[in-house]
């Protein structure tokens, strides 16, 4: 159906949605498998503390990961604070850097800074938002002692050239891998390079353990070290072997976990079905182009990248988002602010990071997983396709409601 500008929910029409399509919803499914493992853990009476259903997880993790060690915690974030200290000589010391990419989402840079130690910002790839590793070389000092890469919408970092970097300054390299489950580089799984790799299973994640994560890694030492901080530095002999924190996963969310894995390649298939759908659907509207995933590697598609070209498309990303809500189509902006952006990173001299500022005024994350149907993928894409038809004219009714609104 042809609609015009006034048949859009923003101004006036009836929303194409009368329910909510969101972003990172958790997918369905499930429930009397969770259920009866529930029932497990409280006949164990075992609830917490390296239980029966977080080393059955940490085993599954570990096999789909393609690794030998998979140490289970209870979010991403606290796995990347145990890695950030860890370097090539022992623990890192206070002031001691890491370099992180300016995109990405803000807990990979807390979880350096939270360690006491300085993270520093490269910039990435202007298309697929990925570290930059000819940046990353020219960013390492004497006091680097570690790279953290970030496999941004499950595609991987260029991990050859940040191995071989890492390798040469004699640096750790981890990848926060977090939103990456069940993805891989070519065709091995992503969770395999560098020293170690952190998944996240939170509740917004491909698989969900409610709050959880995963370090994975081959590194035989390495893991004991990890194992042990994630347990207040206790060793396998229960004496206090290294500094630590409480990091463990209970066996609740354990429960979720080992179910929601259950339903990976199930979730996967329903991701990528409408990725292809979004795809032909866009094919041709003008400045909204989808992202691209390399075709060498397989990727979960858990998110439904866009980029809007404010000069093709005639309006912002910001516009689009706000005829999207309008419509119940809860889209978002990820990331609509890079990281040296940020109050907290802000420093006194400005940083320029083209690469990750230019995205931040472009992507939007459309809605998309198992209770997102193709149907509901092509009336997304036609009211992005009527907004685009009007984009000069929405931007213009925008800027007069924003100045009579008390705006500039
Ligand atoms: C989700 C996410 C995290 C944080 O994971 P939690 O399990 O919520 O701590 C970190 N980094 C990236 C890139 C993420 O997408």
């Amino acid at each position: 159906m042809e609609r015009g500008i006034t048949d859009l929910a923003l101004f006036g029409g009836t929303p194409v949605f009368k329910e909510d399509r969101r972003v990172g919803r958790p997918n369905p499914g499930l429930r009397d498998r969770f259920l009866e493992r529930m029932n497990t853990v409280l006949d164990n009476e075992w609830l917490t503390n390296m239980g029966p259903l977080m080393n059955e997880f940490e085993q599954r993790v570990a096999e789909a990961a393609g690794v030998r060690h998979a140490i289970s915690v209870c979010n991403a974030t606290v796995g990347l604070q145990l890695l950030a200290g860890e370097t090539h000589t022992g623990e890192a010391e206070a002031g001691d850097e890491v370099i992180v990419p300016a995109l990405t989402f803000i807990a990979t840079g807390h979880a350096v800074r939270w360690r006491g130690l300085r993270p520093v910002f490269c910039d990435v790839d202007p298309v697929t938002g990925l570290i930059d590793p000819d940046q990353v070389e020219a960013l390492i000092t004497p006091r680097t002692r570690a790279i953290i890469g970030v496999h941004l919408w499950g595609q991987p970092c260029d991990v050859d050239r940040l191995e071989k970097i890492a390798a040469s300054n004699r640096l750790r390299l981890y990848f926060d891998a977090a939103p990456a489950f069940g993805c891989t580089y070519g065709d091995e799984p992503i969770g395999r390079f560098g020293d170690a790799a952190v998944f996240s299973f939170h509740a917004t994640k491909i698989v969900n353990s409610f709050e959880g994560g995963a370090v994975v890694t081959d590194d035989d030492a390495l893991a004991e070290r990890v194992r042990a901080s994630r347990n207040f530095g206790t060793g396998p002999d229960g004496t206090i072997e290294t500094s630590g924190t409480n990091g463990k996963l209970n066996e609740a969310a354990a429960a979720m976990g080992l179910t929601s894995l259950e339903a990976l390649d199930e979730n996967i298939a329903c991701n990528r079905a409408n990725f292809l759908t979004y795809v032909e659907a866009l094919a041709d509207v003008p400045g909204v182009t989808v992202q691209e995933f390399d075709s060498r590697h397989r990727n979960n598609h858990h998110y439904m990248m866009v980029t809007v070209s404010e000069e093709e498309a005639g309006l912002h990303r910001d516009a689009l988002l706000d005829v999207l809500r309008a419509e119940n189509i809860l889209a978002q902006p990820y990331f609509a602010q890079a990281l040296h952006q940020m109050t907290p990173y802000r420093g006194s001299t400005p940083v320029s990071l083209p690469g990750a500022e230019g995205l931040c005024e472009r992507l939007l994350a459309l809605p998309t997983g198992a209770a997102v149907s193709a149907e509901d993928v092509r009336t997304i894409s036609d009211v992005i396709r009527t907004a685009v038809a009007n984009g000069p004219g929405i931007t213009a009714r925008r800027k007069s409601e924003l100045a009579a609104a008390g705006g500039e």
